[in-house]
């Protein structure tokens, strides 16, 4: 299911193993962010929608899922992996209409990640264990009391539009494998892979309402309307901060858990002792892939002072060598930002860096492309210095490509700039002494340090940041421990020759 010839085509929601449209009937346009042209008239969801995937998730973890053994239900996700590497390109043409990222970046790492999101927490389930302690009751009898880890139900599924697929999955993985039920609300600006997904679940033989996918916006719609519902047993949600309280608040109606991986404003760190090349490639990559709109990018870069011009000249240079332009394209770097929403929110963070003082080192030229992406939402990338760390561009999460760079004298000094922000997500710092390295990651306060690398990842790892980039982890037992109840059972045998 990709658009194709036929624009718009109609994309429903999945709700119990069917394509349905809204109840209210209503739809709303999804456009291609490096053309403008409408690829879909999304169904827009609202209560009566989530009501029925609600029902539907419950009606299916109280029966066919619910009731499965563990092992036919991590055979069946199994299966879904396999058929998603399957139906890879399938998944690509789709995730590329929607986000507008190159091939080489969701053909790289994107769509790979689905069947890996499964499999990782699969494989985890084969070898969690229990806890017993055995005990003895006060007339003598022994006691055996063991945990039981057991499913939540129905879990709330909402996604952003950065990552829709890698985060659909994320979820999506470790949630079933559990034995649980979803509802999905993916991101309006990026439908499709999610439907996709609800859909090739139902072809590999999971019953129908395991996987549920309702579209439509945020407030006032199905978004909110999901993490309302009294049925919903626990929500994860990836997207900005505020949003983040918003649903914090609604939660709290029936005291349900939540996990959220939210914005950031990270910092980038580089030592004078560096490779430099692989230092300014790293850190673009961090600053400019999937055009900034990654939320462990680095929009605050710090330059240890003996290679700050060098290091300036080479960053600009590499920069400006981005290829940038027709996603489907292999040799393009650097595709639109999602929407012309977005692209005018990061515009006025541009227009406030040179009110407060930025010097534009690179990005404001014209873009030249062919007549066919002149609808696009393009927008160089662009690199700063000058601005004050306290100033608003470098403390408020822009999510757009750019990156300010300053210069640093001391390690004290970098670790406070650093700290220097509410958000804690991830930084990535630069340098071959190891023992500096380890300073470092024990100083800033962030849920996730690389060193010499960013966005490199074991998937059996914590992931999550602190402050107000999210609260809980997600990854490997962390993901297995939100999206399961544990259970204490104490069972009391018979009394040597008694009854109970
Ligand atoms: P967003 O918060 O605007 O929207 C995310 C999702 O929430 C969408 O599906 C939206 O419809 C829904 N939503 C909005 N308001 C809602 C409400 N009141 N109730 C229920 N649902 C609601 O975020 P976005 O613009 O889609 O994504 C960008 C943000 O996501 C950035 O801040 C980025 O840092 C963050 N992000 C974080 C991580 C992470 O792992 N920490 C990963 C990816 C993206």
């Amino acid at each position: 299911m990709t658009p194709g010839e036929r624009l718009p085509g109609l994309l429903d929601h999945v709700i119990d193993g069917r394509s349905v449209p809204a109840a209210s009937g209503r739809r709303f346009a999804k456009t291609h962010p490096a053309t403008g042209e409408t690829l879909w008239q999304v169904a827009e969801g609202g209560r009566p929608d989530v009501d029925a995937a609600v029902r539907a998730a419950r009606a299916a973890f109280e029966g066919p899922w619910g009731r499965m053994r563990p092992d036919e239900r991590a055979r069946l996700l199994q299966a879904l992996a396999d058929r998603l590497d399957h139906e890879a390109d399938r998944l690509l043409e789709a995730e590329i209409h929607d986000t507008g990222k190159p091939v080489k970046l969701a053909g790289g790492i994107d769509i790979p990640r689905g069947a890996a999101n499964f499999r990782v927490f699969i494989d985890l389930l084969r070898t969690r264990h229990e806890r017993a302690w055995p005990s003895t009751a006060p007339d003598g009898a022994p006691v055996l009391n063991y945990t039981l880890h057991v499913p939540k139900g129905v879990i709330g599924v909402i996604c952003p539009w950065n990552l829709p697929f890698l985060n659909v999955t994320w979820k999506l993985g470790p949630a079933l494998a559990c034995g649980n039920t979803v509802v999905v609300k993916p991101s309006e600006e990026t439908p499709t892979t999610a439907t996709l997904l609800a859909q090739i679940a139902l072809e590999v033989g999971i019953p129908p309402g395991v996987i549920n996918v309702v579209h439509g916006y945020g407030p006032g719609s199905a978004g909110a309307a999901l993490v309302e519902h009294p049925e919903v047993a626990a929500i994860t949600f990836t997207g900005e901060t505020r949003t983040g309280s918003a649903i914090m608040k609604a939660a709290a109606e029936g005291v349900r858990p939540v996990s959220f991986e939210l914005g950031g404003k990270n910092a980038g760190i580089v030592f004078a002792d560096v490779d430099l090349d692989a230092a300014v490639e790293g850190i673009a990559r961090a600053a400019f892939l999937n055009s900034g709109q990654v939320c462990l990018g680095a929009e605050r870069v710090y330059v240890e002072r003996p290679i700050f011009e060098r290091f300036v000249e080479r960053f600009v240079a590499h920069t400006e060598r981005l290829v940038i332009g027709d996603p489907f394209d292999p040799s393009t770097d650097f595709g639109p930002l999602i929407s012309a929403e977005h692209r005018e929110k990061v515009k006025r963070y541009f227009a406030l860096a040179k009110a407060e003082g930025a010097a534009v080192l690179t990005g404001e030229s014209a873009l030249e492309l062919p007549e066919r992406l002149a609808r696009g939402h393009w927008l160089r990338p662009t690199v700063w210095s000058g601005l004050a760390d306290g100033s608003r561009t470098l403390t408020e999460e822009i999510f757009g490509p750019c990156c300010n760079l300053a210069p640093f004298d001391t390690e004290d000094e970098v670790i406070a700039r650093a700290n220097a922000t509410r958000y804690g997500l991830a930084t990535t710092v630069w340098t071959r002494d190891v023992g500096r390295a380890q300073r470092l990651a024990q100083a800033i306060r962030v849920g996730l340090v690389w060193v010499n690398a960013w966005w490199l990842r074991d998937l059996r790892t914590p992931f999550g940041g602190s402050g107000l980039s999210g609260i809980g982890h997600e990854g490997g037992e962390h993901s297995l421990d939100f999206y399961s109840d544990i259970r204490t059972v104490c069972l009391k045998g018979l009394p040597a020759g008694g009854a109970v």
